[in-house]
């Protein structure tokens, strides 16, 4: 076979990159507040902020786009959106709603509340925020191996079943509404969950009598690299692997931002008809009817389309060969990663890249601003900014300080990514001169949205 793995799709609609000059891009960041949300999208020539969102449709979505029915109630998007979740899912109740975020807020308006503990591989931010905004706590117990950042494993996004077990004991059933596994875990570099773990999750929670719920955002990714690496599975197809992933829970919470290659939308999918009928509820109050829930009818259709192309092979191939591909020039401009790289970003491990700038001098923003300073590359933090806290007036420090290089779908092209590396290779040849940052203001949740920072003086 050929040794080269080509991009399954050529480009039919384009769109300018922004081009700007280093003083102007100096001047973006202190107008910016060196925080790189704030920066306008068109001061930007790589954007590798998220893979939320920022997909290329395909013509099918956008044909699809325009037989959206916009009725209120009813909508033929919406029969199509259904089933197209049932037929993946296999679950009962299909509620739409804006964006995965929304779907978390609606289950744990249901399911949390003070004195429950939900238990994960690994909390998404924006999950953790939910569950704690709802009162109740939110658990990860992650393999041990998944903060061994240097050491590569086939599924460090596996969460610890021994301590899921003491956990469940200590807990007790009662305060544990739910156990939710994240597909591929995001926070700790996008690594996939073997099925062999979902397996078992399954057994101990119907032991236990606890309902499994899927945090699918990257549901075909973790499923093409089940199939990859786990054994038993090569001569699988993916769309029956990721069938057997969702069998082994009950319900799950999607953004459509991610595997399904739409710009917005999302669902919260349960077999639980209780739990539906109040989610339904909340939905209404919220979102929107339920044969809508936040979207236009053609969002609907888009997502419906999406889910199927995701789960070609052709374009899974591509997708983790052009994360691969990262991963590989970083190495070799000496770059040190999360090893080995998720399914959708390389995370580059700044501790590791930039030991003299400590936890408290965010060295995880400091290479951010710096990439975007040399080459308007925007990337994001993922250590203390995001995940640390201040705990009366005592800063503790996340337990990693990662920048995650986050890849659009179908977006960019290998000279794009060329561009990322040869970028990186001449920051990691003067590393020594980044310096710390200080934090100006944050916020009590998700502070990284809206931090305010600048650099440290000399
Ligand atoms: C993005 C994401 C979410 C939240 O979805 P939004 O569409 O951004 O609200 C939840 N969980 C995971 C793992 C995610 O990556």
């Amino acid at each position: 076979m050929w040794k080269t793995i080509i991009e399954p799709f050529k480009i039919k609609t384009v769109e300018p990159l922004g081009f700007t000059a280093e003083a102007e891009r100096e001047a973006v960041l202190r107008e910016a507040c060196y925080n790189v949300f704030n920066i306008p999208a068109d001061k930007v020539l790589i954007d590798l902020l998220t893979d939320s969102g920022t997909s290329a449709m395909s013509a099918e979505q956008w044909a699809a786009v325009m037989r959206g029915d916009e009725s209120y109630a009813g909508a033929r998007s919406f029969f199509t959106f259904e089933s197209a979740v049932r037929r993946l899912t296999g679950y009962r109740h299909v509620l739409p709603v804006h964006q995965g975020r929304a779907a978390e807020r609606i289950l744990f308006s249901v399911v949390g509340g003070p004195g429950k503990t939900v238990i994960s591989n690994s909390h998404f931010d924006t999950t953790r925020a939910n569950a704690e905004a709802s009162g109740c706590e939110a658990l990860d117990l992650p393999v041990p191996g998944a903060l061994d950042f240097d050491t590569p494993a086939d599924f460090k996004g596996d969460i610890d079943l021994k301590a899921l077990e003491d956990a469940i004991r200590r807990i007790g059933t009662p305060n544990i509404p739910m156990i939710v596994m994240t597909l591929t875990n995001n926070s700790l570099g996008g690594q996939p969950v073997s099925m062999a773990n979902l397996r078992e999750v399954s057994r101990i929670a119907l032991h236990y009598g606890i309902p499994v719920i899927i945090d699918a955002a990257r549901f075909a990714e973790n499923a093409f690299f089940i199939k990859r690496r786990e054994p038993g599975f090569s001569t699988r197809k993916v769309p029956e692997i990721a069938s057997e992933m969702f069998s082994t829970a009950s319900g799950c919470m999607m953004s459509s931002k991610k595997d399904a290659f739409a710009n917005i939308g999302g669902f919260l999918a349960l077999n639980d008809s209780e739990w539906a009928k109040k989610a339904r509820e909340i939905l209404i109050l919220g979102e929107g009817f339920p044969t809508y829930g936040g979207l236009a009818g053609r969002d609907l259709e888009a997502v419906a389309r999406g889910l199927e192309e995701v789960l070609e092979e052709q374009y899974l191939t591509y997708r983790i060969r052009s994360i691969e591909y990262l991963a590989e020039g970083l190495r070799r401009a000496g770059v040190p990663i999360v090893e080995p790289p998720g399914g959708h970003a390389v995370y580059v491990n700044v501790k590791k890249f930039l030991p003299h700038i400590p936890p408290d001098g965010y060295p995880g923003q400091s290479l951010v601003c710096e990439l975007y300073r040399t080459a308007g590359i925007r990337a994001v933090e993922i250590g203390s900014l995001m995940f640390g806290k201040n705990q009366d007036g005592r800063f503790v420090p996340a337990p990693m300080e990662l920048v995650r290089l986050a890849v659009p779908r179908r977006v960019y092209t290998q000279s794009h990514i060329d561009f990322v590396i040869e970028v990186f290779g001449e920051i990691a040849r003067r590393k020594e001169a980044l310096g710390p940052m200080r934090l100006l203001e944050g916020s009590q949740r998700l502070t990284h949205f809206t931090a305010k920072l600048m650099p440290e003086p000399a």
